[in-house]
């Protein structure tokens, strides 16, 4: 790794010009941005989510996680960045990588998934005349418990 130690810097927008060894963070957009730590000064993207990557910043100091594989550059590296040092993790062999990717995908479906429900339940009570009250909650009647009262008997 030819960069070590990286430094965040909050920014609402992604600067044109990326520094080596600074993190941008934006907010905003939910995004990080770094050249690439092993010096060969590709910009790397990593969306800030819970299914992507997430950002701890403690004053000057940052840890992205989960580790950074750019698998889809030339130098192939892998690091994790924690407390503002640039750790080298193992190379992955291409088969770790697909693995990986499988896993990604699998992530944020579900977080695709999560997302959309919270998205129907926000469309149903932002609807002025939703009736969303306790009732809609699924609760046993005490006929419906005499029913499967008869029938456990039954048996
Ligand atoms: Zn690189």
């Amino acid at each position: 790794m030819k960069i070590k130690q990286i430094t965040p810097e909050t920014v609402e927008f992604i600067p044109d010009r990326i520094e080596e060894g600074v993190l941008y963070i934006s907010d905003r957009y939910h995004t990080a941005v770094h050249k690439c730590c092993c010096g060969c000064g590709k910009e790397v993207v990593t969306p800030l989510s819970p299914a992507e990557w997430s950002v701890k910043r403690n004053s000057n100091r940052v840890s992205l996680w989960p580790s950074i594989g750019n698998w889809s550059y030339p130098c192939r590296s892998h690091y994790v960045i924690q407390d503002s040092r640039v750790i080298e993790a193992k190379a992955m062999t291409n088969r770790q990588i697909q693995r990986v990717k499988a896993n990604d995908r699998a992530d944020k479906a579900a977080q695709i998934r999560r997302t959309n429900h919270a998205k129907e339940v926000a469309a149903i009570v932002s609807k002025p005349n939703a009736q969303i009250t306790p009732t809609h909650k699924w609760k046993p009647s005490m006929n419906w418990l005499q029913h499967l009262i008869r029938w456990w008997k039954s048996l």
